[in-house]
């Protein structure tokens, strides 16, 4: 149970418990039968879904499948074929697109980039940077991050929004299998320390599925959902994935676990860096 070790040991602990909302309080979003159609026809067809406050709900499925589709209409940036999307009145939203919308040789530094659209003042700028493991990059030209730095930059990004909820659309693309597991790593400590809900979408599932308190398999409709294990096992998911993933699960679960309890209370765990 490494999730309930986790809440009742370590740093995080000094933190109001964040773990399950209970199901009576407002969905943050809300998704109704929604379908949206391309030229090529239905992307997304009878999709139905909820996501509430404090949990992590991990979207996997393979290319092509609808996922940034998905992300885009709760977001309201697409069109809806039917159905609806209701966002609870007021939600702030820190979104961490697939792909940065800005020129990669554009000289533009992190500092000013985190200023855009809105002007944050040093301190602030600073904060979010140590947050997500990415201090003193302020002047380092964006065209110049490592991928992983690049990640913890736009999650700074998102995160100087104060979000409700993080909406990340592959994140880790690009990054080593380390590499990714500790940036899904810093996801669930900002989680669990700020209480924001986390939507992220991959189809690098091998990692990202133990971080997460739900998993929705999407193939344009909803295959299957439910915790990771039971996604994990479930045949619509291997039709989609094979067997093979099963194996790859457990042993990011065993690197997960893997922490030591040291003398002062706080729990250690490895930090791959990236
Ligand atoms: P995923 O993120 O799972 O890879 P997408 O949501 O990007 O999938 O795409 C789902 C399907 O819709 C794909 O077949 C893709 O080619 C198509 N598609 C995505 N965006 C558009 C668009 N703006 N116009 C037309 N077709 C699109
Ligand atoms: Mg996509």
């Amino acid at each position: 149970m490494p999730r309930l070790r986790r809440g009742m040991s370590g740093a995080v602990a000094r933190q109001a418990p964040v773990a399950r909302a209970p199901a009576e309080t407002p969905p943050l979003i809300e998704a109704r039968d929604l379908s949206v159609r391309y030229a090529h026809g239905l992307a997304l067809d009878g999709i139905s879904l909820t996501i509430r406050g404090g949990e992590i709900v991990t979207v996997v499925g393979p290319n092509g499948s609808g996922k940034s589709t998905l992300i885009k209409a709760l977001l309201g940036a697409v069109p809806l074929a039917s159905g609806q999307v209701i966002r609870r009145p007021g939600l702030r939203i820190g979104y961490v697109p697939q792909r940065l919308g800005i020129d990669a040789t554009m000289p533009l530094t992190v500092g000013r980039f985190l200023s855009l659209p809105r002007r944050r003042d040093a301190a602030e700028v600073s904060g979010a940077l140590t947050r997500t493991g990415a201090a003193g990059l302020e002047d380092r030209p964006i065209a110049r991050l490592s991928g992983g730095q690049l990640q913890r930059v736009l999650l700074a990004r998102a995160l100087l929004a104060g979000p409700d909820i993080l909406i990340l659309d592959e994140p880790t693309q690009g990054l080593d299998q380390p590499g990714a597991a500790s940036f899904y790593r810093l996801i669930e400590e900002v989680r669990d320390e700020t209480g924001c809900a986390v939507l992220m979408v991959s189809h690098d599932l091998h990692v990202v599925m133990s971080a997460s308190d739900r998993v929705i398999c999407l193939n344009h409709h909803i295959c299957c959902q439910g915790s990771p294990n039971h996604v994990s096992e479930a045949p619509e998911y291997r039709a989609l994935f094979g067997e093979g993933t099963g194996g790859a699960l457990a042993l990011y679960r065993h690197a997960h676990d893997h922490r030591h309890d040291s003398g002062d209370g706080h729990d250690h765990h490895h930090n791959h860096e990236t």
